[in-house]
């Protein structure tokens, strides 16, 4: 008898995870990614701010799972599951269609940023999601630096040295802590134009405060350390317009020739064709085992999945909601080519924490509650532990501890260029 085919969409966090916890089961195991590599995203801004390369944050997905015997990877696009004939439709590069049909499916896709209806931003104001968009980002800041180097103008210069980073979560604290730390000890010494003091970093979040998942203690020692190392918080204000080289904050117009955006997920477009009810967000609303409505086989998980937790609030996405899905979709599958009910999601919550440039962060561990260097070696600890591959772990502790001592980012490098840019003729 052949045994159960299970796919995975996504090899994520959640994906990954559940295709090892699946390494033992009688069953065999197709991976589809768009990508060929698994992302670790929480260091994206060390790559978009040039203190990491991306091979020190990613690594090819067949590399990861190569001894796996029992897993198949395959470099493609899903373009749409059909629950009803047990098949997910995909694309390999454009170049061809194909399908692959399962017996169980984790639908493990994770999200994108949105723009709350303003699709038009995002060409001037790039997200990051992808090694694509950190180097995207690492471009658009250093090429802000090369143009205020040369720039005679006073206003222009002043453009060009205006960061603005949208969105007070996670992501834009560490993306302004980094380029605030960029700001104060990396530009004099090799842009000769450029002084320190002229430089803006602006972290805009609409709520009242910062970091709205972490108690007011540590958002406020978040906002101190912020402070410190020259960035301006501006809570409470809108973003209602970006154009080319400017921010609008209802009548206030602020010139930045460099706007970053971390403000807002939106789930996969897959989702909609699970058939599914979505929440606000887009993300499935999952049933308790992570199953969705009426298919039974399949399990959505991570940044995708709308799960209600024991408190009554939904699940944020963050990697370990979507590891530990992972593990529970891959068990329950196990369980259910036994013939065994399915189980029940539980969330074992370890904490919150987010790093704010060199040395400072902020840790929620539950009845623990850490700020500055202290959580910053927490940080630094669970990142190197949960980064994937030893090479990958042991080169960035180098990096790290080499540019802790020499301020020295080795990968401040352009790569690419802007695509609405022209040579002159
Ligand atoms: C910049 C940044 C910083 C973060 N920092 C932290 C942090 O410090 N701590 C923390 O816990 N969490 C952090 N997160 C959140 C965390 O990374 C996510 O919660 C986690 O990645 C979700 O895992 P996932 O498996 O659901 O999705 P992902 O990890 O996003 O994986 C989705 C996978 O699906 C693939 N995919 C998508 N669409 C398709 C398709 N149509 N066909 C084929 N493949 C597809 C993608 O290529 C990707 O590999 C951060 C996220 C970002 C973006």
């Amino acid at each position: 008898m052949s045994k159960p085919r299970v796919a995975i969409i996504g090899a994520g966090f959640g994906g990954l995870t559940a295709a090892r916890a699946l390494a033992n089961a009688p069953v065999e195991v197709t991976i589809v990614d768009e990508a060929n590599h698994h992302l670790f995203q929480p260091l994206l801004y060390q790559v978009a701010t040039g203190a990491l390369s991306p091979a020190e944050i990613a690594r090819p997905i067949r590399a990861i799972l190569a001894r796996q015997a029992n897993c198949e990877v395959v470099l493609g696009k899903v373009t749409a599951v059909d629950t009803q004939q047990r098949k997910i439709e995909f694309h390999d590069g454009g170049l061809r269609n194909d399908s692959l049909p399962y017996d169980y499916l984790i639908v493990a896709a994770g999200a994108r940023h949105s723009y709350f209806g303003h699709e038009e931003w995002e060409r001037l104001a790039p997200g990051l999601k992808t090694l694509q968009d950190a180097l995207e980002i690492r471009r658009r800041i250093l090429m802000a630096f090369e143009k205020a180097d040369r720039e005679t103008d006073a206003a222009a210069k002043a453009a060009a040295l205006t960061f603005v980073v949208v969105g007070g979560g996670p992501t834009g604290v560490e993306l302004a802590g980094a380029i605030g730390e960029i700001a104060r000890h990396l530009v004099s010494p090799g842009f000769r134009n450029i002084s320190p003091s002229e430089i803006r970093v602006l972290l805009v979040e609409n709520a009242p405060r910062i970091l709205l998942s972490f108690p007011e203690d540590l958002a406020q020692a978040a906002c101190e350390s912020l402070r410190r190392i020259g960035v301006e918080v501006l809570t409470g204000s809108l973003v209602t317009g970006i154009e080319p080289g400017r921010v609008l904050m209802g009548d206030r117009a602020i010139p930045a020739l460099t706007v970053l955006w971390a403000a807002g997920v939106v789930a996969s477009p897959l989702a909609k064709s699970l058939g599914g009810p979505l929440d606000r967000a887009g993300r499935v609303m999952v049933n308790k085992d992570l199953t969705i409505p009426g298919q039974p086989n399949v399990f959505v998980i991570g940044d995708l999945a709308c799960f209600t937790h024991q408190t009554g609030h939904p699940l944020p996405g963050v990697a370990p909601v979507a590891m530990q899905m992972g593990v529970h979709a891959a068990h329950n599958i196990v369980r259910a080519c036994d013939g065994q009910a399915l189980k029940d999601f539980h969330y074992l919550d370890k904490g919150n924490l987010a790093t704010i440039g060199r040395a400072a962060a902020v840790a929620d561990l539950g009845k623990i509650k850490l700020s500055g260097l202290v959580a910053w070696i927490a940080w630094l600890a669970i990142h190197i532990f949960f980064l994937i591959g030893f090479r990958n772990r042991l080169v960035a502790i180098f990096t790290w501890a080499w540019t802790y001592v020499t301020y020295d980012r080795a990968a401040m490098l352009i790569v690419g260029s802007d695509p609405s840019s022209a040579p002159p003729s």
